[in-house]
């Protein structure tokens, strides 16, 4: 690593020799760009071995190596991607394998004899709908330690005895009011709760330090600037206003740049329109309201109306809403309540985050009215084996169309949902190339898939359109933020190919594999 400052605005970074990917012809043809303090100053063409370099700079020479703008992972969840890093992933268990669950928590159970709970996330969520899958079935393979398994959307949960036990549940509790508890025909709780995932990590995280989501935040950071990540926008729909505040203390200016978005309700409108100038800090943003809509009981929450009347409210204060609609059903709500607060409110573009049921019927309401997508291409190689088995055929091709879904919304942008896949950009840069699954199916047709730069663009500049940054952000050009990613592209599909990582002008990633010189 180097000895950079970086706590030393005004040092210097000059790359070299670098490939810049940009769509600006008078950069174009450019191989130099020149970082001073937190931003791109220059970026110029200089014959090979003819530039000068500044006193007290670090030069990288990038050895024809492409940079890119920093990645924005547009939809993803910090604290709960921090908090299941001490847990283990369940994701690759197929559906009906009880004997793996088995094994892999008889391995957990070896493996971490020094840690007092067993936790477990990422499930094939048809487990939670099989009557045999409860605390008993768990406690033949947990019986002494108290153990969880998330599923994978995070919205289900299962206990083993010991740890309904140690967590004292009953069905009166009122920490549990507004959730299912699911209770077995004799009326037994069988340990699976739904909806509840929060409420009972609170009770989990009184008990132990284990799962603390604080505590792995640098290590999480970390990985996303090894990805080539600067910014994330997280996109709880619990989000609070004093999260603002809480990120902003916990991240300092090396950790990454985080636009936040607060749960849609009129409370926090009101409030947020008071407030909302002074509360963005040099890293943490607040970039709009996030409205959950899904239908846990058989109908839509919110209502049309309610929702229609939610996006017309934040409009009117001018900030962007960003509606959760995964269902046909959901999206053409959505475009609804979008299409009439755009008559009053034209200049505001609102986003709907995953529009995975992409159907006729949503494309021809799609060109109607301009609205952002923010997807996750990734679900594709993690998530497509299960949408092939559990959708029929004829309904694959609509399950995130990214050609068709980048045709007809106004901008489409890329994103993890971390914890639900790992926030990895370059498992979506082969799901959005080759639309191929972990086992080697591929979802949809191959019409849908996109080329490089297009990918780049959702997960870069497209990412700060649909947060509002793109002013500052999100392109390769002077005056810019120096956010950005050197990459070995052609390692894309094989391994990461992030070579070094800037973030706010500070290398926070380096894989030692360019040469550095201070001058
Ligand atoms: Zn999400």
């Amino acid at each position: 690593m180097t000895t950079y400052d970086s706590k030393d605005s005004r040092n210097l970074i000059l790359l070299t020799n670098c490939e810049i990917y940009t769509k600006d012809p008078t950069i174009a043809g450019c191989n130099n760009i020149l970082i001073a303090g937190n931003k791109i100053s220059d970026i110029f063409y200089a014959p090979p071995g003819k530039h000068t370099v500044p006193e007290r700079c670090i030069e990288i020479d990038c050895f024809r190596n492409l940079v890119i703008p920093g990645i924005n992972d547009a939809h993803i969840h910090l604290l709960s991607s921090a908090a299941v890093m001490n847990q283990h992933s369940m994701h690759s268990i197929h559906s009906k394998d009880y004997e793996m669950i088995a094994k892999t928590l008889t391995s957990i159970k070896t493996k971490h004899n020094q840690s007092e709970w067993i936790g477990a996330y990422g499930l094939d969520d048809r487990f939670f709908l099989d009557q045999n899958f409860d605390s008993q079935w768990l406690d033949k393979f947990a019986l002494n330690k108290p153990a969880f398994i998330s599923n994978e959307t995070g919205h289900a949960i299962i206990l083993n005895s010991k740890a309904m036990q140690m967590l004292n549940i009953s069905q009166t509790d009122d920490s549990l009011l507004h959730g299912v508890i699911d209770v077995a025909g004799n009326g037994q709780l069988t340990g699976k709760f739904f909806d509840l995932n929060s409420a009972i990590f609170h009770k989990i995280n009184a008990f132990t330090n284990q799962f603390n989501a604080d505590n792995n935040l640098p290590k999480l950071f970390t990985q996303l600037h090894q990805k080539g990540i600067t910014s994330v926008q997280d996109a709880g729909h619990n989000n609070k206003i004093d999260k603002l505040q809480r990120l902003s203390l916990i991240t300092d200016v090396n950790a990454i740049r985080i636009g936040l978005m607060i749960g849609c309700n009129i409370q926090n409108i009101n409030d947020l329109a008071s407030i909302h100038q002074e509360i963005d800090t040099n890293m943490v943003k607040f970039i709009g309201l996030k409205i959950m809509l899904s239908e846990a009981t058989g109908d839509y929450l919110p209502a049309k109306s309610e929702l229609e009347y939610l996006v017309e409210l934040s409009n009117s204060k001018n900030f962007r809403v960003a509606v959760h609609a995964v269902e046909e059903q959901a999206i053409d709500m959505t475009l609804d309540a979008f299409s009439s607060a755009h008559k009053f409110y034209p200049d505001i573009i609102n986003r709907i985050e995953h529009c995975s049921e992409y159907t006729h019927s949503v494309i021809e309401k799609s060109k109607t009215i301009p609205f952002y997508s923010v997807t996750q291409p990734g679900f594709i190689l993690h998530r497509g084996d299960y949408y092939i088995e559990a959708h029929p055929k004829d309904k694959h091709n609509d399950l995130y169309p990214l050609r068709t879904m980048q045709e007809t919304s106004h901008v489409l942008a890329f994103s993890s949902d971390s914890p639900v896949i790992p926030p990895d950009p370059w498992d979506g840069f082969i799901s959005a190339q080759s639309r191929n699954t972990l086992r080697g199916n591929r979802l949809g047709t191959s019409n849908e898939r996109l080329a490089f730069d297009e990918i780049v663009d959702c997960y870069t500049t497209n990412g700060a359109i649909v947060e509002g940054s793109q002013d500052i952000k999100g392109t390769l050009a002077v005056g810019f933020l120096a956010d950005l990613a050197i990459l070995d592209a052609s390692c894309i599909g094989s391994s990461n190919p992030t070579l070094l990582t800037i973030l706010n002008g500070n290398i926070v990633w380096d894989s030692e594999a360019l040469v550095l010189t201070l001058h």
